[in-house]
């Protein structure tokens, strides 16, 4: 019998911690070390064994490292950056024989995910959160209310119960919980489908010969539009490679399509595979609420992942730390409701929401033009603009600059006026998200705002409606 076999055969078949949080990744440990840093019982449940807890798809670019929530000091953390001299993007355009050098603005981090996950474990098993592994929750339970009361779950193969005050669903994207919440009693976003992910694979590559681009993030679009191809070099010899495409698409064969472009670049030749993992991940709006009686969703469970570049670390991390704070208001107060969770919704959406939400619109675009278009037009932007809208949602370009892009990107005229068109339209949602409700109540009439903005976006992009 191994260790963990042994511990699960002799805790009892119901467990009753005041905090119940499901899924071992970055939202599930910060939320979970948040709360036993005050002193509350917490109990991760994590489906994997603990020799692979931590292993998780990932291209291993930490954006914001700098600026990480203190529930796990960053010490812990610094020894999985494996590069920090990372300091611009490498968008390689073959449609135009460009390659455009962008700046990434803030601290960035390429890094080694699995030690990094380990490591973030770690930090909340020695604040005093409880791991249980091999553990996965099967079913979500509810009072006569609906209110979530526990869930269940098999551990190392037996039926177990864990009753608590607070559900914290970190199970990672398409959570299975979600599937078992009867959400009638709230407003929670239940307005997802799979056409709102993307799915991704990547690879671990040693290289003998140190490349040169090892200070940069390399992308390059795929050979359709909604997709890219990236190159992040952990080491100037370990590189993860991947790819990704949106799921409204036609499925690519992302193994094939990216052992051939593995193939076409010299830097790769004799390159070994150390390790290969794929996962879908949210590329959508953040959930318009993640809170329910007893319960809160966080990290890719509840869409925060920053949509045109796919990072999704950072909204873990701030997702975790704001359910958790307001999980701990909440055991103070002895009020679970809806109402008394719902600052959680206004802090992401105050934080990062407003802005991920902004930049799916531009993800709406790109559905819905031609990728040589867009290519063409990028090429044509200047390298700073572009950064500004890839990571803030907005841009500001004046009338000469406007000009020059026009004149630069001759061919494409159609789309760059579609391109502004559609940046109003970012505007405006940023705006909206600026006024997001303070209570629940008001929530359905700030949707019908929202949805009146979205239509103008598909008017103006002609794609098709994604909500
Ligand atoms: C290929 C790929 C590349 C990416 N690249 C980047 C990048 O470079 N930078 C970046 O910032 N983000 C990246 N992301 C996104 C990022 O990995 C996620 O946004 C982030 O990991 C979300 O953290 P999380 O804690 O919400 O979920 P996860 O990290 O997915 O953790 C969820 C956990 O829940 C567990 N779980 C699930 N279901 C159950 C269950 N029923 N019972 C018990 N446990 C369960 C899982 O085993 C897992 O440990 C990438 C994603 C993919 C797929």
């Amino acid at each position: 019998m191994s260790t963990q076999e042994q511990s699960a055969a002799t805790t009892p078949k119901t467990q009753s911690p005041d905090v119940v949080v499901v899924g071992a990744g970055t939202a599930g440990c910060y939320a979970a070390a948040t709360i036993a840093r005050e002193g509350y019982d917490v109990v991760i449940l994590e489906r994997k064994p603990e020799s692979e807890a931590g292993h998780i798809a990932c291209g291993d670019a930490l954006k914001g490292a700098d600026s990480f929530p203190e529930a796990i000091p960053k010490s812990k953390l610094e020894p999985a950056f494996t590069n920090t001299d990372v300091d611009h993007g490498r968008f390689e355009i073959p449609q135009e024989d460009t390659v455009l050098e962008i700046p990434i603005p803030g601290e960035l981090a390429v890094i080694d995910r699995w030690e990094y996950g380990r490591r973030i474990i770690d930090g909340a098993d020695d604040v005093g959160v409880d791991f249980h592994y091999d553990t996965v929750v099967k079913n979500v339970l509810q009072d006569d209310d609906g209110r979530v009361t526990g869930v269940e779950a098999i551990r190392a193969g037996d039926p177990r119960t864990y009753e608590a005050d607070i559900v914290i669903d970190a199970a990672g994207s398409l959570s299975v919980l979600q599937d078992h919440v009867d959400f009638s009693a709230s407003s929670f976003d239940t307005n997802v489908n799979y056409t709102h992910f993307c799915s991704a694979y990547r690879e671990i590559v040693h290289v003998d010969e140190p490349v040169e681009w090892d200070d940069a993030l390399v992308f390059k679009p795929t050979e359709r539009a909604a997709g890219y191809l990236w190159y992040f070099p952990r080491t100037e010899t370990e590189i993860n490679a991947g790819l990704g495409f949106q799921m409204t698409e036609e499925p690519m064969k992302l193994v094939d399509d990216l052992k051939r472009d593995l193939e076409t670049r010299p830097e790769f030749r004799d390159a070994e595979v150390e390790d290969k993992l794929g996962a879908a991940l949210p590329t959508r709006r953040p959930y318009d609420s993640a809170v329910h009686p007893g319960y809160m969703a966080i990290g890719d469970a509840a869409g925060h992942v920053n949509p045109t570049t796919g990072g999704g670390i950072a909204g873990a991390a701030y997702g975790g730390k704001y359910a958790g704070e307001a999980a701990i208001e909440a055991l103070e107060t002895g009020d679970v409701s809806e109402k008394a969770l719902w600052e959680y919704n206004e802090r992401v959406m105050d934080h990062f929401g407003a802005r991920y939400a902004a930049l799916d619109v531009y993800n709406i675009l790109s559905t819905a033009v031609d990728v040589d278009d867009l290519m063409g037009l990028l090429a044509a932007m200047p390298g700073e603009k572009l950064a500004e809208a890839l990571y803030s949602g907005s841009t500001s370009i004046g009338p000469k600059l406007a000009a020059e892009s026009l004149l630069n990107s001759r061919g494409h005229w159609g789309t760059i006026w579609t391109l502004f068109q559609t940046k109003r339209r970012a505007d405006d949602l940023l705006e909206l998200y600026e006024g997001y409700p303070h209570h629940p109540a008001a929530l359905e009439h700030w949707q019908q705002r929202r949805d009146d903005i979205m239509e103008q976006v598909y008017e103006t992009t002609g794609a098709e409606p994604k909500y």
